[in-house]
C-alpha cells in the first residue's frame, strides 16, 4: 500500500500528455477568423450554407410549420429505432429513387446528416466488403472533393485513393481523364464514390451523356458506385439531380447513396440525412439493412428525431411538400441569379478575366481560379473570406454586396 502521497503523485504516469494539437479544420477555421474580424463590410464566402438576401440562413416556412404540427402531437421522448423513422425512411427511398429500384432491393437507415451516411457507409464498406485484414480495402475518391470525404474513409479503415477530376484549366470535369483513371486503376470490388450533383468543391458535374460512359466502366470493371447526394434540387431540380444516379443504377445492381437534408431543407444543426444501400436482391438487402443496424448500434446507438420528424412531417404531406418544393426552387433560383450578378458584375469592373464559366457550374460552390495569395489579400485587405483553394459559396453572396465585392476581387486579379 501507498503511504507517501509524493510518492504516489510521482508514479502517476501521464499518457495525454505527449498528444500534440490536430491542425484546425481549414475552413471551419476560417469562419472562426471571421467571427474575430472587426470589420463590419466583412463576407464569408467560405463555409458552405445558403443564405438569403439579408445574409441570414432562413429557416423554411414548411419547416416552421411540421414544427408546430410536431409540437402539438408529439408524446414521447423515447428512443427511435436503430435505423430512425420509419416514415422517414419511405419518403428517402422514395425521393432520391423515385421508382427507379423497386423498394424492397433498398435499406434505408436515417443517420446524423449526410457525414453520418458518409460514416455509416464507410463502416460497412470495410466490415463487410473488406479483403481480410492486412489488405483494406480501396476507397476511389474524385480529386478535388469534399475535404471530409478522405478523412472518414481513411478513420473507418479504408484506403484511400484518388482518380482525377478537374481539368488543368480548374474550370471544366476533365472527362477523359477520369475514365481512363477509372478503367486503369480500380481492381474489382473496390469502391468508387461520385457526387451525384453540385460537386464540392467545383460545382462541375457530369453530363447526362458522361454519366452513362461512368456507369459503363463501373459496371464493366465490377467497381462498387459510392453516391454521394447532399444538393438534392440545388442543381437542375429534385428530378433532373439525381440522373446520374439513376443512369448508374440502370447499369449495376448494387450501390450505397449517402443523402442530406441539411441544405435543401436548410436543417444543417438538426442533422438529418439517410443511408440507402441498394441490393441485388430483397433478402441481400434485407442482411445489409440488419448489418448496418449493428454497425450503428455500436457507433451512436440510435439517431436524434427532431431533423427527421420535420422531414417526414413535410414529406407526408402534399400541401407541405409543394411549399417545399417552392421554397427550394427559390432557393436554386437565387443562387443563379448570384452567379449571373457576379459574372456580369466583374465585366462591369473592366477586368480582364472572363468568369462565365461559373454559369455552367452547378450548385453553392464553384472554383473562382483564384490562387492562394489572392485569396490571402482577400482576406487581408477586403475582409472577404475565401477558402485557400479558391472555393466560393456563391450562396454567401448578397445583392447588396455585388458590386464592392466584384471591385474586391477585381483588385487583387
Ligand atoms: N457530402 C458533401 C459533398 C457535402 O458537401 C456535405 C456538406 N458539406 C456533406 C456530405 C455532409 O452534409 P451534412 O452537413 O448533412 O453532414
Amino acid at each position: 500500500p501507498m503511504t507517501d502521497s509524493n510518492t504516489a503523485l510521482q508514479q502517476r504516469v501521464h499518457r495525454f500528455e505527449s498528444i500534440s494539437a490536430a491542425p484546425p479544420d481549414p475552413i471551419l477555421g476560417l469562419t472562426e477568423a471571421f467571427h474575430l474580424d472587426e470589420r463590419s463590410e466583412k463576407l464569408n464566402l467560405s463555409v458552405g450554407v445558403y443564405k438569403d438576401a439579408q445574409g441570414v440562413t432562413p429557416i423554411l416556412d414548411c419547416v416552421k410549420e411540421a414544427e408546430r404540427r410536431i409540437l402539438e402531437s408529439e408524446t414521447t421522448k423515447g428512443y427511435l429505432p436503430i435505423d430512425g423513422l420509419s416514415g422517414y425512411r419511405d419518403a428517402v427511398g422514395e425521393l432520391v429513387f423515385g421508382n427507379s429500384v423497386s423498394p424492397e432491393r433498398i435499406a434505408v437507415v436515417q443517420t446524423p446528416g449526410g457525414t453520418g451516411a458518409v460514416r455509416v457507409a464507410c463502416d460497412f464498406l470495410a466490415d463487410q466488403c473488406g479483403r481480410g485484414p492486412g489488405n483494406p480495402l480501396t476507397i476511389w475518391l474524385p480529386n478535388p472533393t469534399w475535404a471530409n470525404h478522405g478523412g472518414i474513409a481513411s478513420e473507418a479503415g479504408l484506403h484511400v485513393q484518388t482518380v482525377r477530376y478537374l481539368g488543368a484549366d480548374r474550370r471544366t470535369l476533365d472527362f477523359d481523364a477520369l475514365t481512363s483513371d477509372l478503367k486503369a486503376d480500380p481492381i474489382p470490388g473496390d469502391v468508387v464514390l461520385l457526387h451525384v450533383c453540385c460537386h464540392n468543391p467545383t460545382g462541375v458535374d457530369p453530363t447526362r451523356e458522361q454519366w452513362r460512359v461512368i456507369a459503363e466502366i463501373l459496371a464493366e470493371r465490377q467497381l462498387i458506385p459510392l453516391l454521394d447526394f447532399a444538393y438534392q434540387g440545388f442543381g437542375d431540380g429534385l428530378h433532373e439531380d439525381a440522373a446520374g444516379l439513376r443512369m448508374i443504377l440502370d447499369h449495376v445492381d448494387e450501390a450505397i447513396v449517402c443523402n442530406s437534408f441539411s441544405k435543401n431543407f436548410g436543417l444543417y444543426s438538426e442533422r438529418v440525412g439517410a443511408v440507402s444501400l441498394v441490393a441485388a436482391s430483397e433478402d441481400s438487402a434485407g442482411c445489409a439493412h440488419s448489418q448496418l443496424k449493428r454497425l450503428v448500434r455500436s457507433n451512436y446507438s440510435n439517431p436524434p428525431r427532431h431533423g427527421a420528424a420535420i422531414v417526414e412531417t413535410v414529406l407526408g404531406s402534399k400541401e407541405l411538400t409543394e411549399q417545399w418544393k417552392s421554397e427550394l426552387e427559390s432557393m436554386r433560383l437565387r443562387i443563379n441569379d448570384l452567379r449571373r450578378r457576379f459574372v456580369e458584375g466583374m465585366k462591369a469592373t473592366g477586368c480582364d478575366s472572363d468568369f462565365s464559366f461559373l454559369l455552367n457550374q452547378k450548385g453553392m460552390f464553384s472554383f473562382s481560379g483564384l490562387n492562394p495569395m489572392q485569396v490571402d489579400r482577400l482576406r487581408k485587405d477586403h475582409g472577404v473570406y475565401i477558402v485557400g483553394s479558391g472555393r466560393i459559396n456563391v450562396a454567401g453572396m448578397t445583392e447588396k454586396r455585388m458590386e464592392s465585392l466584384c471591385d474586391a476581387v477585381a483588385s487583387v486579379l
